[in-house]
């Protein structure tokens, strides 16, 4: 029963090709890969993606604290759902701490690398996959604001020169792969949460409802915007079961039960991302102790409950929702 009905969908994407090679690079974590292994583009993605094998911390002064295109999985009938050049102009239904600069090179080390540097209101992320590196230079903005900002090629350049002495690892600095960069770009980093996630018809997820600071560079952002997916499409399938056409009004409770599922673990997200933002830009803290925390809550981290799959990860602590499910057994 939970197996149907099936939900049809159309995606409206403004963009024309699957993935433009714009923005940086993502990190994701075992939540969001084992809910991709239930839509069967975990494997297309481990050909593409690097493992992060090595994680370091330093200081600016070098001081070291420890050393420690995704639709071509889809199935094809899926696929046929996805309109892509498709800008939605309108829809109709009877921020904001730190500012960031990404730049992207050929990678000077080996792919699974992370390096991060700190100091005071500064700090650096430094990753390798298998082609490229990214390094994410944080800055702490003089205040907080709401206003929509736009850099150009000189704030690069200025904010490039604030960092170019920062050590990156023991061997390189800033400046070393600087040169050989093939992209670059600043932006702001907003952070809230909105408190409407649906209204008639429409039902809201991922950044559209939360964004957070990505410098925990533990993959929170876009893991609580496929955890909003899950419950979601779990949700409804739910209130289908029950009213083949459910009214706005059973729709409406449904979003409220969708919010109240994700509020916990969101607020959690929410929260440890922006202590890390914050912290990073101190000296004195190793962030490995973040990982000690993660793991009890990631292991409650949903899963489609009508996917069947083999569990693609299986550790110490065992999740909560498996990914073998009731209704294909
Ligand atoms: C520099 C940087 C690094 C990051 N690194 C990480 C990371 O390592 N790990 C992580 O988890 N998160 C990271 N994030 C955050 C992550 O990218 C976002 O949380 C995630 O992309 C949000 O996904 P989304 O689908 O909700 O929104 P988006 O990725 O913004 O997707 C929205 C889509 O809608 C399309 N669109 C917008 N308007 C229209 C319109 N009018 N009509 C049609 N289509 C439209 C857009 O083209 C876009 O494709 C990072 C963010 C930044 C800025």
């Amino acid at each position: 029963m939970c197996c149907n009905p099936t939900i049809d969908f159309v995606v409206l994407e403004r963009n024309s090709t699957d993935a433009i090679d714009v923005g940086a690079s993502l990190v994701l974590a075992p939540p969001s890969l084992r809910v991709l292994h239930q839509l069967g583009v975990l494997n297309g993605l481990q050909g593409l993606a690097s493992e992060v094998i090595l994680r370091h911390t330093i200081k600016q002064s070098g001081h070291r604290f420890t050393a420690c295109n995704v639709f071509d999985g889809c199935k094809r009938k899926a696929k046929s759902k996805f309109l892509q050049g498709k800008n939605v102009i309108d829809i109709r239904s009877t921020d904001n701490e730190v500012k960031m600069y990404v730049v992207e090179f050929q990678r000077p080390i080996e792919p699974g690398a992370a390096f991060e540097t700190q100091s005071k209101d500064k700090s650096i992320m430094f990753a390798t996959g298998k082609e490229r590196g990214w390094i994410f230079l944080y800055e702490k903005l003089p205040q907080p604001t709401t206003a929509r900002t736009t850099y150009g090629e000189k704030d690069v350049e200025a904010m490039a020169g604030r960092f170019a002495d920062y050590p990156l690892t023991d061997s390189l600095k800033v400046k070393d792969v600087l040169a050989e960069r093939m992209t670059t770009g600043v932006s702001d980093l907003q952070e809230g949460i909105c408190n409407n996630w649906g209204w008639g018809r429409i039902a809201l997820v991922g950044d559209s409802i939360h964004k957070f600071c990505p410098n925990a560079g533990l993959g929170y952002c876009y893991q609580s915007g496929i955890q909003d997916v899950v419950s979601l499409v779990n949700n409804l399938r739910q209130l289908l079961a029950c009213s083949s056409n459910p009214s706005v009004s059973e729709l409406e409770a449904m979003y409220k039960a969708y919010q109240a599922q994700q509020w916990g673990d969101l607020a959690f997200d929410a929260s440890l991302s922006a202590h890390t933002a914050r912290i990073r830009l101190q000296t004195f803290v190793n962030y490995n102790i973040i990982n000690m925390v993660q793991t009890p809550v990631w292991k409650q981290r949903l899963a489609f409950d009508f996917l069947d799959a083999e569990e693609p990860f299986m550790g110490r602590v065992a999740w909560l929702h498996p990914l073998k499910n009731r209704c294909l057994k």
